[in-house]
């Protein structure tokens, strides 16, 4: 429970400090980027709380983890792409809380 209000608050906290004009703005786009868990569909079982995304799904790759660090390079890409990331940073955390491992 506290891993998904970590994907709703940190997004809050991160526009009201990058974005503070348009933070609601930001929220909302950040916010977005969590459809990148449509790839869990693609799983059997769809939900497995003891499961590391990080590596597992599709769209959660290592590869797709560079992307998503590379659009923070291109200014019209950088709220997409720091929602993915921090996406990312999250669903580490909670595999290593988890399975005590970074990423499968
Ligand atoms: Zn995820």
């Amino acid at each position: 429970m506290t891993h998904i209000l970590l994907h709703f608050m940190v997004p809050i906290a991160v526009a009201l400090c990058l974005y503070r004009k348009q933070w609601q703005r930001a929220v909302v786009i950040m916010w977005l980027t969590m459809l990148v868990d449509l790839d869990h569909l693609l799983a059997v079982p769809i939900y497995a709380p003891m499961r590391c995304s990080i590596g597992f799904h599709p769209l959660h790759e290592l590869w797709f983890i560079a992307v998503y660090v590379g659009m923070l390079i291109w200014k019209p890409t950088r709220i997409i792409g720091l929602g993915l990331v921090i996406h990312m940073v999250l669903d580490s955390l909670d595999c290593y809380q988890n399975v005590g491992v970074w990423m499968t």
